[in-house]
């Protein structure tokens, strides 16, 4: 993509208005925009981080069985009484049409696929099995400040497991661990990122939330030194030991909240009575597990781990691009270059721009993308381009037919 015809514009300053590193630097770099507080629109770059991230959700989550399947945002208070929440859940946005019926702007989806899962099951021969969707989430959030990390709309992976008993149930829910992680070392989290222990709510003893340590986090952790599981601060004022291995060392860190895992058992399919026929011909009722994971909140705690004081600097597979190829005056040279590499499938930003190089180098700065390639007279007279990582300091100058198999 030429960046003289990218329609965002980076921005000479930080917006006042946000306090959250990760907010200012996206809406600096032009990555999103803010509607009004908690709001916010994905702009060109910033869907292609979106984008990036839920294609590698969608891979792993793919890889365990899930369905994918979008289900609506608006949803029929009916449901939200059945289950007690339409009363008891203070956050639910509630909505009214101008006939008078009542509706609620879904902050999570059991209520439609408990009910949407029974129209299609009859037997235990159906389970088990798993759906998932990627859908804006709506959460009355009277004081949104974390920039996309809390939301009043935010969009999510939500994953709904169905099983006929526990042990299956269990059996999935460890398989959706390994998945987790996967999910976030290929987002460039694994360093940062600790399996957390925090309560199970009524129906089981523990769920787990996984956190990523950075010191913009809300949440505070508490890792265990022996075994790298970590503890959120609810179970730690319950217990002295690590519940995985009995250790009672621990480290206290502030985490970002970027996925969670939770066994619902029947909390939801018992108010909808999703019942099936055993093997044996009883009654048997479904038990449920849901796995969430928030994608602006996953981008913008990439932000806060991957930054310096010049910009975001992207791990490649989240990456808006792989390549900013600079343009020094040179932009015919730049061209075949552009030619090239799009050629060969490398997803380029070609800043074609006629600014001053000083404008140049500090726009791809704030942008962050992994690789610079600058074409200039000074480059060409020295044999080719100037390549350069983001997240380094020292540039080479390598012949311009090296270039595609330095960037494969
Ligand atoms: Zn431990």
């Amino acid at each position: 993509m030429k960046q003289s015809k990218l329609f965002t514009k980076v921005q000479k300053n930080i917006p006042k208005d946000e306090v959250s590193i990760n907010a200012q630097l996206l809406i600096q770099a032009g990555f999103i925009d803010k509607e009004m507080a908690g709001v916010y629109s994905l702009l060109p770059l910033g869907l292609r981080v979106v984008n990036r991230i839920e294609n590698i959700i969608r891979e792993e989550v793919n890889a365990i069985g899930g369905q994918e399947i979008f289900m609506p945002a608006l949803q029929p208070k009916e449901n939200w009484e059945k289950t007690g929440r339409w009363n008891s859940m203070d956050d639910l946005y509630k909505v009214e049409d101008s006939s008078g019926k009542k509706m609620a702007l879904g902050p999570t989806h059991e209520e439609v696929v408990v009910p949407l899962v029974q129209k299609f099951v009859n037997s235990y021969k159906d389970f088990p099995f798993a759906a998932y969707q990627f859908q804006n989430k709506f959460r009355m959030e009277l004081r949104a400040k974390s920039g996309i990390l809390r939301g009043r709309e935010f969009m999510m992976k939500d994953l709904y497991s169905f099983h006929l008993d526990e042990k299956d149930l269990d059996e999935y829910y460890e398989k959706s661990k390994d998945t987790y992680f996967k999910i976030f070392e290929r987002c460039g989290l694994k360093d940062q990122t600790y399996m957390t222990f925090a309560s199970g709510g009524s129906f089981s003893k523990y769920s787990h939330e996984f956190q990523t340590v950075t010191p913009a986090g809300e949440d505070t952790i508490h890792i265990c030194q022996k075994c790298r599981l970590a503890i959120n601060k609810e179970i730690k004022s319950e217990t002295e030991k690590c519940p995985e291995c009995g250790g009672t060392d621990f480290k206290e860190e502030k985490a970002i909240e970027v996925g969670n895992i939770f066994k619902l058992m029947n909390k939801y399919s018992k108010p909808f009575g999703l019942a099936v026929q055993n093997e044996k011909g009883e009654n048997q009722e479904i038990v449920m597990g849901c796995y969430g994971i928030g994608l602006g909140r996953l981008m913008g705690t990439i932000v806060e781990v991957y930054h310096d004081e010049k910009g975001m600097i992207w791990p490649e597979a989240v990456a808006p691009f792989k390549v900013h190829l600079i343009s020094l005056g040179q932009n015919e040279k730049a061209q075949e270059i552009y030619d090239a590499l799009s050629k060969d499938g490398i997803e380029v930003l070609f800043d074609d721009r006629d600014i001053s190089a000083g404008a140049k180098f500090a726009e791809s700065d704030i942008i962050g993308i992994p690789n610079r390639v600058v074409v200039s007279e000074k480059s060409l007279a020295a044999g080719g381009v100037e390549i350069k990582k983001r997240s380094e300091k020292e540039s080479e100058v390598i012949k311009i037919q090296d270039l595609i198999d330095r960037l494969k």
